[in-house]
């Protein structure tokens, strides 16, 4: 009988909450447009705000400032734009300054034309070079406009967690707007937007449980706007056309509410499966390198590379042998190529790494099993004497 698979693919995508799935069920039933007003419409409204309010307890937000997206690709780039709203005022960004390890959602500028995008380096250890934040600042010329930043908080990678509050500290001191890409901290981390001091987050409902197409930007306060990325019918009060996406966006709140709950213990949990699987596999192949283990990651993560195996090669080997991993970001339909998040922490990119992330449904069973497939794919690398 075959063996079930084994998904340590988390940061890809998390499976559908059983309680996102009941909430998207309740959505489909209902017939009315959200921008109603009879009874119909109104019922499909409670549902959205209802979600409104879900996702912005998350991340300590207001309701009113959550605007809900197709995906956080799309939130990337309703916000990374040159032209913003300060109340009824225009206010102008003038040069988007990215990390060297931000998720192409932010790192290709969003509305910004390409020269106009600053790439922020980032440490050998993978966290972001602040030193270097703060150069770029001090540089910026003011008179074309306000500097505008994106440092993700957790790296989906290597789950390396940013300094965005200290980010926060050097952007704000020389008058520029921070964009933090909460994407994969969101339920992995407690978030509060005001603790953080980000004028904006981006989030997704399918990291955390909910279902794939569905996004949220979350504003830190309701004066400062980026200018709608898609106009008509002023749904989303005005910053987002469209009639809205309800079973999505009930399936994200949903998955936002249990997302919210129990974190701590929920990773320490997590925490302890991932120390077992990453001892075991220092013990098969002590020359295993395990990226961002002395700094601060989120607690899921796993990300390593395994000296004579390239990347592509090894993930079709643990595929084979009933393991679901990633070979650095899987979010480009399949596509492997180099690591840029390695190649901005100075490491061999050609290589690449393998990306193992886990969830709340991880146990371990799994982690033993992964363990003793990562061992025979280790010692298949030693014995060919070169890639598996
Ligand atoms: N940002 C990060 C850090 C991600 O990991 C991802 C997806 O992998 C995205 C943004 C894009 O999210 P979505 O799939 O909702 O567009």
């Amino acid at each position: 009988m075959a063996k079930e698979r084994i998904y340590l693919d988390w940061n890809a995508t998390a499976p559908l909450l059983s309680e996102a799935r009941s909430a998207m069920l309740d959505a489909l039933a209902l017939s009315g447009n959200p921008s109603s007003v009879h009874q119909e419409g109104r019922a499909a409204r409670a549902m959205i705000e209802t979600a409104r309010r879900h996702v912005a307890e998350l991340v300590g937000a207001t309701p009113a400032n959550v605007i809900f997206a197709s995906s956080a690709t799309e939130a990337a780039n309703h916000v990374l734009t040159p032209h913003l709203r300060m109340g009824r005022a225009p206010l102008a960004a003038s040069r988007l300054y990215v990390s060297a390890i931000e998720h192409p959602a932010v790192r290709l500028g969003g509305r910004f034309e390409p020269v106009a995008v600053s790439e922020i380096a980032v440490l050998p250890s993978g966290v972001v070079d602040l030193a270097a934040l703060e150069a770029l600042l001090v540089a910026h010329p003011r008179e074309a406009g306000l500097p505008m930043v994106a440092i993700m908080l957790a790296n989906n990678e290597t789950g390396i967690v940013q300094p965005v509050a200290d980010a926060a500290r050097i952007v704000h001191a020389r008058g520029g707007l921070l964009v933090v890409d909460a994407v994969q901290a969101a339920g992995r981390m407690p978030i509060d937007i005001n603790a953080l001091d980000a004028d904006f987050l981006i989030l997704s409902a399918h990291k955390l449980g909910g279902p794939k197409g569905a996004g949220a930007l979350v504003a830190r306060g309701e004066t400062l706007m980026p200018s709608p990325l898609i106009r008509g019918g002023g749904q989303e009060k005005g910053h987002r056309g469209g009639t809205e996406n309800l079973a999505a966006i009930a399936g994200f709140g949903a998955a936002a509410a249990m997302a919210a709950k129990d974190i701590e213990p929920r990773n320490a949990a997590i925490r302890a499966l991932r120390d077992r699987l990453e001892n075991g596999m220092r013990k098969a192949a002590p020359d295993v390198v395990i990226h961002g283990s002395g700094v601060e990651r989120l607690a899921n993560t796993c990300f390593f590379t395994l000296p004579g195996l390239k990347a592509e090669t090894g993930q079709i080997a643990f595929d084979l042998e009933g393991l679901a991993l990633s070979a650095g970001a899987a979010c480009s339909s399949g596509k492997v190529g180099e690591s840029h998040v390695l190649n901005a922490m100075g490491l061999d990119a050609k290589t690449g790494g393998l990306r193992l992330s886990l969830g709340p449904a991880t146990d371990a069973a799994m982690i033993d099993r992964a363990v003793e497939i990562f061992g025979k794919i280790g010692a298949r690398r030693g014995l060919s004497g070169k890639a598996a």
